[in-house]
């Protein structure tokens, strides 16, 4: 028997209930795993509360580091005993152990703790591709970068640093601002006490950002889009604050031609040796210390609704796990 977390219907942090299964052998392509360490996440929240819409009952968490126990026919990427972490579907990482493709797996370098993966790998990939893929950022280029001192923003904060990307961060507190100081912005806006367009027009001289990376949504979208200098680009990568409406496409031609991309983490790893890529990279500026994830939050699996209420209510700081 395992405990899992699993939900019969969508709603608050009450939906998810604690529960024993029997874990079947993993089959064919899979490999089973026992979790070390559990990565918390917003997505994980859009899928408890229905916003990204999955069949039920269904499991929740897209991240998890452990042991890999046993392999299923055909297993290739991994052998049992590995030191392993992933990031991504299949749903249902919020357990104390569950079969995955083996193709979705990562064999960890010595040097990463479980606690350290299960807190980087999916918020770190996805700095990865947005600094990388989705532009390629180069020293001197300036953006803006909204909840820089969440999970993701703490990790692109550093990573920025790394690219001598100028990183100006909205921010919600003063000790969010001080975190995010401290972790590489070059400027850090609180966006409930400034009007963060005004702000960045003035550091900018304003020129206005070359990149906008928004995972606010709702609340921040066309704000966003007043901050780009023309022919900028609008990213749009998350709906914290709820999803952005609809809106018309000459908003992005009265503001300078601006470019416009919703991306997904998933898309960007979906093929594995863009997934191995990924992960070089990422594993690369952790092991030189260039880009430090520590633990902020950590809770037991069964403690799982207040990571939830922590996380919604914008009480934390960093990334949370939770510890099986
Ligand atoms: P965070 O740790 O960043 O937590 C979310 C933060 O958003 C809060 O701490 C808060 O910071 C800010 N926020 C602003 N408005 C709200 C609101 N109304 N409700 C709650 N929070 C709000 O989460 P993650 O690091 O896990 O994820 C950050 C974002 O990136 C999420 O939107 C997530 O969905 C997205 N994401 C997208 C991916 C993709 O590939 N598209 C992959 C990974 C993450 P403050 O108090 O400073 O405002």
């Amino acid at each position: 028997m395992t405990k899992v977390i699993q939900m019969t219907r969508t709603g608050g942090p009450e939906v998810m209930e604690l529960v024993d299964v029997t874990l079947a052998p993993p089959g064919p392509g899979e490999a089973q795993v026992r979790h070390e360490a559990i990565g918390v996440n917003f997505i994980d929240v859009y899928f408890r509360t229905g916003l990204y819409p999955q069949p039920l009952p269904a499991g929740l968490g897209m991240e998890g580091a452990g042991v890999v126990e046993a392999v299923g026919p055909g297993v290739t990427h991994v052998k049992v005993g590995d030191r392993v972490a992933y990031a991504g579907r299949p749903i249902g990482s919020y357990a104390q152990a569950r079969n995955m493709p083996a193709a979705a797996l990562l064999v960890l370098p010595e040097h990463i703790p479980f606690e350290t993966a299960a807190a980087m790998m999916l918020q770190g990939l996805t700095v990865q591709y947005l600094f990388h893929r989705t532009v390629a950022l180069k020293a001197g280029d300036t953006i803006l970068f909204h909840a820089a001192a969440g999970g993701v923003g703490l990790i692109a904060c550093q990573w920025a640093r790394v690219l001598g990307v100028n990183l100006i961060g909205t921010v919600g507190s003063d000790q969010k601002a001080a975190l995010a100081r401290a972790n590489g912005a070059a400027h850090v806006i609180n966006y409930n006490t400034e009007n963060f367009v005004e702000r960045v027009r003035e550091i900018t001289g304003g020129k206005g950002v070359s990149v906008v990376y928004d995972s606010i949504g709702k609340d921040t979208f066309t704000a966003s889009l007043d901050c780009l200098a023309p022919l900028g680009m609008m990213v749009s990568f998350g709906n914290a604050s709820g999803p952005v409406p609809p809106f018309s496409l000459s908003e992005l031609a009265s503001r300078g031609s601006l470019f416009i991309t919703r991306p997904s983490l998933m898309n960007y790893t979906a093929k594995r040796e863009d997934l191995e890529a990924a992960a070089t990279s990422l594993f690369g500026v952790v092991g030189s210390g260039e880009v430090k994830v520590p633990v902020h939050q950590r809770y037991n699996l069964a403690d799982v609704a207040q990571a939830h209420i922590d996380l919604e209510s914008r009480k934390t700081m960093g990334s949370s796990i939770l510890l099986p």
